[in-house]
């Protein structure tokens, strides 16, 4: 029997003996990386603009990430790019929603599903897993987007959702779309010192609710690199037999370990990556003076 009562619904006789031996440090299956939440050269900002493909690929595997989700700001290009990338690399894609990337060198893999950090006018949203271009995206009020999302069979998380003054929904919405959201981004690897108790807001609400929760990196490459954040999932979870079984079940793990809050291994809050927040927001700056001044002198 399990010690504390965890995900009592359906749970699998598999998911219950993972889930316990976690629980009792006695897991001795792989666990697989989980990193979630980059930003690339298709988030256009000035300082992600070296954030090619090859480098977010190069990065990742150095950091041994199985699962990378890449969230550009309101686009997925970055995985269109990555369904023709050819060299060091093969790329099996499957149903337009998940690719499977295999660095020839190493013989590892990784997957990346399509996905993107939507900045609707009422916040932030990653939206991870769909599978087509979702028309009329602009126009979707917040729930018609999440339904559009699932109808497609991906996973809807608010980012950053306290973090209003950065385009979190704020409370209200959250509250509003309690049965559309998958899970709450309920660390934010960005908001540190101080601003931690947007995160812990988050963490709380999500408890709460009893919602599954990611903690992701909101990384701005290159400045930021992928992995200082991420979550581990039991191997034997994850079902690779298709993309739909893969986002499926990913959504499954968010929701089997919801309550396990020493089961996120997070890195963060090191001095390093304080000297990263302070570096990325001075190139920010930076960048934005540039364009401002490329704009008055194209005037
Ligand atoms: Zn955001």
């Amino acid at each position: 029997m399990l010690s504390i009562p965890i995900c009592p619904e359906g749970m699998t006789a598999k998911e219950s003996s993972i889930l316990e031996e976690i629980i009792n440090n006695e897991f001795k299956g792989e666990f697989v990386k989980a990193s979630f939440h980059h930003h690339t050269k298709y988030s256009n900002e000035w300082l992600n603009r070296n954030a090619t493909v090859e480098f977010v690929l190069r990065e990742a595997f150095k950091n041994d990430i199985g699962l990378l989700v890449v969230t550009d700001k309101s686009n997925d290009q970055f995985f269109d790019e990555l369904k023709n990338l050819s060299g060091d690399y093969v790329i099996e894609e499957d149903d337009n929603r998940v690719i499977r990337v295999t660095d020839k060198g190493s013989g590892k893999s990784l997957y990346i599903p399509r996905a993107m950090e939507f900045h609707h006018k009422k916040g932030h949203m990653l939206l991870i897993g769909y599978n087509k271009k979702i028309s009329n995206l602009e126009g979707l009020d917040l729930f018609n987007l999440a339904d559009e999302v699932h109808n497609q069979g991906g996973i809807v998380i608010p980012a950053h959702p306290y973090a209003t003054f950065s385009g979190g929904v704020g409370e209200y919405n959250l509250l509003q779309m309690l049965t559309r959201i998958d899970a709450v981004e309920v660390y934010n690897s960005q908001l540190t010192g101080p601003l931690n108790r947007f995160n812990e807001k988050a963490k709380k609400f999500a408890k709460e609710k009893n919602l599954s929760r990611i903690c992701s990196n909101d990384a701005q490459l290159p400045v930021d690199s992928i992995g200082k954040t991420y979550m581990m999932f039991p191997k034997e979870l994850i079902n690779t037999n298709n993309a739909q079984d893969y986002i499926n079940s990913i959504k499954r793990i968010l929701y089997l370990t919801k309550n396990l809050s020493f089961y996120n291994k997070i890195a963060h809050e090191t001095p390093e990556r304080m000297t990263d927040l302070i570096k990325w927001e001075a190139l920010l700056m930076y960048g934005k003076a540039l364009e401002k001044l490329k704009i008055a002198t194209n005037k």
